[in-house]
């Protein structure tokens, strides 16, 4: 098959990867100069099926307007006159329900799992770096309700099989022996040792890389005007080179997804959820992290990537501002500050922001749609980097006619017009 794929993004990069593995003539088609420049760019690092959730949920309204007001906000909406927000907003208080919540983490989970395989497959085959590291994720907690808390979270892993330590600080500190001068801050904290981390722009374009070697066409620099429709099928896309055309075309444009289908009478309800990174380089290897320790009361996530160390996190509802705002900057650095002092150097830090492409159930898009050679892979939202490797492989299955590994219900955008 010829296949276009568009965005070169994490997703559409793996998508572009394993569809050239099966042996498909793939071009791939981006605005910027190489693959992984937007939201793949300088994400916090986990590949963390353990904690696939969506971010609705019950009580999560409240704890919304109590984040809001917090001085180191996890949460901040600005009120802008934009129907979309708006709309999406709605549909996600809509998902804050205990059954919304448990249909929608049945169907991140399979996927999450999945694509943590097979990365470990690709890592494997292909003998890919990425300053990756598999040494587990920790959330710590700073009260004991929020440790009391976790019994329902603990619930939901043992529901999944999900392997789990609910450690003291004497076994915190063992994982993660940065924050020994610390701990007295935490009561406690809960470790995933089946997760992983990695740095995703790196992995992006050594895999953009390997897609390239395999005879995938890498058209960078080259922005995407517009589709064009011809009855149930896309006939073109317009594109600063000119009109491109192929037996299958796959979107993955990542929070533009939804604009560019809009002209095609295609709805999807996914929207940007913007956040932003630091990227410190390490002065203080003993004082550092080893992995990710997520502190629940910032929901900030800090990760070591080799000599670096990643602080991500803040969910800003500001459409598609890619604004730098101080207030987000100094937040990541008061985490960072307050876990790990001094071991990186805040004034050499990379400050960045990018934009989640979210949908209200957390769930992403995945699969067919209405038009008969077009298929999406989008709104992977906070977890992109952890559902990257199985979307492609779900992509690559579907264009080659074989059944995908994980069950596609739920999945596609067939489930908002239900
Ligand atoms: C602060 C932060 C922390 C995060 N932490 C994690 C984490 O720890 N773990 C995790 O799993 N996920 C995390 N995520 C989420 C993850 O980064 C995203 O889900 C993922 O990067 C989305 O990938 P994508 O390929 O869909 O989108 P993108 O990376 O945005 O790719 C879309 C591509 O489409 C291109 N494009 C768009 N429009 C056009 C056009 N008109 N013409 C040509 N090209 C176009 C863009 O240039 C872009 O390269 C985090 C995100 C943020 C912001």
């Amino acid at each position: 098959m010829r296949v276009l794929v568009l965005g070169g993004g994490v997703i559409g990069v793996s998508c572009a990867y394993y569809l050239s593995e099966a042996g498909h003539e793939v071009e791939l088609v981006e605005r910027q100069s190489a693959a992984a420049m937007e939201t793949s760019y300088a994400n916090a690092g986990e590949v963390s099926p353990g904690y696939s959730a969506p971010w609705a949920g019950p009580g999560v309204p409240l704890k919304a307007i109590h984040w809001m007001l917090m001085q180191h906000s996890p949460l901040v909406i600005w009120p802008l006159l934009d129907p979309a927000m708006w709309r999406w907003g709605a549909m996600m208080l809509a998902n804050c329900t205990a059954k919304a919540y448990a249909i929608n983490k049945s169907r991140m989970v399979p996927i999450a799992e999945y694509s943590r395989d097979c990365l470990k497959a690709l890592r494997a085959s292909t003998g890919i770096r990425y300053d990756e590291r598999a040494q587990g994720t920790l959330q710590l907690f700073r009260t004991q309700k929020q440790l009391d808390a976790t019994a329902k979270d603990i619930a939901v892993l043992q529901q999944y099989g999900v392997p789990f330590e609910l450690l003291d600080r004497a076994g915190f500190v063992r994982v993660e022996p940065g924050l020994a001068d610390t701990q007295h801050k935490f009561v406690g904290a809960l470790r995933l040792p089946n997760d992983e981390t990695g740095d995703c722009h790196l992995f992006t374009q050594r895999l953009a890389a390997m897609a390239g070697t395999r005879g995938a066409r890498l058209r960078y620099d080259t922005a995407i005007i517009g589709v064009e429709r011809e009855g149930d099928r896309i006939s073109g896309v317009r594109t600063q080179a000119g009109l491109l055309n192929a037996d299958v075309v796959v979107m993955a444009l990542g929070s533009y997804t939804p604009l560019m289908l809009k002209p095609l009478g295609l709805r999807i309800p996914v929207y940007p959820v913007k956040g932003y990174s630091l990227t410190l380089p390490i002065v203080d290897v003993a004082h550092a992290p080893e992995s990710t320790i997520m502190d629940e009361t910032h929901k900030v996530a800090v990760t070591r990537l080799g000599d670096r160390i990643r602080v991500g996190g803040t969910a800003e509802l500001a459409g598609y501002s890619l604004a730098l705002r101080e207030p987000r900057r100094a937040t990541l650095a008061h985490v960072v500050s307050d876990l790990f002092p001094g071991a990186g150097d805040l004034a050499r830090a990379e400050f960045w922001c990018g934009l989640r492409p979210m949908t209200p159930d957390g769930t992403p898009i995945v699969g067919p749609t209405p038009l008969a050679n077009l298929l999406l892979a989008t709104g992977h939202g906070t977890l992109g980097w952890t559902m990257a490797a199985g979307t492609g492989r779900v992509i690559a299955d579907l264009v080659s006619g074989r059944k995908p590994e994980v069950d596609l219900d739920g999945l596609t955008m067939a489930r908002y017009r239900r």
